[in-house]
């Protein structure tokens, strides 16, 4: 009895609930962030920029108001960023057929002039309200009204606060960011006799999603980016959304909502994440070839000599030469490096750029921090004479800085490491370049 009654139930409800909301439209949202140059995919066969282009097409196909997002972060973490300064994940990014963008702070790890690059080659509009220069100007505009379906959609993109901290001054050069919710709100008020509905692309921690879903009520829907774990449940505020998904290409995202244009607000919505990967589809064939050809590129600089070496290195004396090495170059007192951060030798014979991403194969940024001798732990002090009283600079990388408490790490709690630098792999690669003979 029960099983006949419950269509008829949710047939009556669904008619009930359209007679009650004449006015509402469509809208899907196809978002993804953190790409970090996950052009290929993962050893584990999850990710790869080739199958999300095949999701993101698949998803569209069929859907009458359709938008793609994503909120930053696209360059960053694989050979093919790091050697072309981001310019290849952009280029590819273009055939994903992106409606607008919001920078992520990785964004300006190659520096903001190649930021500038990237807003030229780039076929989608990058959009952020809240980043500035000192004559108040946006690194790029602050908001776009798209069209989906018959919905005019204002989105608006932001950037964390923790920009400063996350980057070297020199990479962030005039740029620096305004106060998140009120910004946003500023625009998003402007914006709102445009719309029908206002969404943020917001790379932001997440006190600061917290802050804008509770107290930016003009903003409808806010797409996630910047945190590498996805939601697995949507946030909600009085009928505000916000979503986020993993990164790396590793999940797209699929809001689909009912819009009330009147009143600029949500009537329905449901959210999906997507798993992308060689296991769940097949990759799209135009971005797969972009993808190979940039790869092939990438091979062939890896296998450029830079020094000659007159032994081999392995073991202590290899984290030896590596701590001297990003101590050098980055004019520190100390340079600490972690031992299972270590993942290959070095030849003896001719040493080529293959050899150092095999020994740095993780992108680990180099870390700085300025300690008295009497707070330096004993895993850097051993073997070395140490004034208690004097001020030294430590360098290491993120990795060891953020598990420090760890015995194979630093064995230390506590210890800040404000200044954050290139990815400790490069250092090493200029500082073999120079040296030219290791021995
Ligand atoms: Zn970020």
């Amino acid at each position: 009895m029960r099983r006949r009654i419950l269509p008829r139930f949710f047939f009556l409800l669904a008619t009930v609930l359209i007679a009650a909301e004449p006015q509402s439209k469509p809208l899907t949202i196809l978002h993804f962030n953190d790409l970090h140059a996950q052009l290929e995919p993962k050893p584990d066969g999850t990710g790869g920029i080739a199958y999300l282009a095949a999701a993101i097409r698949r998803e569209k196909a069929g859907c009458r108001s359709c938008l793609v997002l994503c909120a930053g972060d696209f360059v960053q973490g694989t050979p093919v960023s790091t050697v072309f300064r981001g310019v290849p994940v952009i280029e590819v990014a273009n055939l994903l057929g992106i409606d607008a963008a919001t920078l992520g702070n990785h964004e300006y790890d190659y520096g903001w002039r190649m930021v500038s690059q990237y807003l030229r080659t780039a076929r989608f509009p990058f959009l952020v309200s809240n980043l500035v220069d000192a004559g108040g100007k946006t690194a790029a505009p602050p908001f776009k009204v798209l069209t989906a379906g018959g919905l005019r959609v204002a989105v608006i993109g932001a950037m964390t606060m923790d920009f400063r901290g996350l980057q070297t001054p020199d990479h962030i050069g005039p740029w620096h960011t305004l106060p998140v919710v009120e910004t946003v709100r500023r625009y998003a008020r402007q914006v709102r006799p445009r719309a029908d509905i206002v969404v943020l692309l917001g790379h932001l921690n997440p006190a600061e999603e917290d802050q804008v879903l509770r107290d930016v009520p003009e903003v409808a829907v806010t797409i996630g980016g910047h945190t590498h774990t996805g939601f697995t449940e949507p946030k909600s505020h009085d009928g505000r959304e916000m979503v986020r998904v993993r990164s790396s290409s590793g999940e797209l995202g699929r809001l689909d909502l009912q819009v009330n244009p009147a009143e600029k607000n949500i009537v329905t919505s449901k959210w999906t994440r997507i798993p992308i990967g060689k296991s769940s589809i097949q990759p799209a064939a135009d971005v797969a070839k972009a993808v190979a050809q940039w790869e092939a590129k990438v091979t062939g600089m890896m296998d450029v000599p830079i020094a000659e070496s007159r032994r081999a290195w392995s073991g202590a004396d290899l984290k030896a030469l590596i701590e001297r090495a990003i101590a050098e170059e980055t004019g520190s007192d100390i340079g600490f490096c972690n031992r299972g951060g270590i993942r290959a030798e070095l030849p003896q014979g001719t040493i080529l750029v293959r050899h150092v991403w095999a020994v740095f194969p993780f992108d680990n940024l180099t870390v700085k921090g300025k300690f008295r001798g009497s707070q330096l732990p004993a895993a850097v002090t051993a073997g070395r004479t140490i004034d208690p009283d004097r001020i030294y600079t430590l360098v290491t990388n993120d990795f060891t800085a953020a598990n420090q408490s760890q015995p194979s790490q630093l064995n230390s709690t506590g210890l800040e490491f404000p200044e954050i630098g290139p990815l400790q792999r490069d250092l090493l690669v200029e500082w073999v370049k120079k040296k030219k003979i290791l021995e």
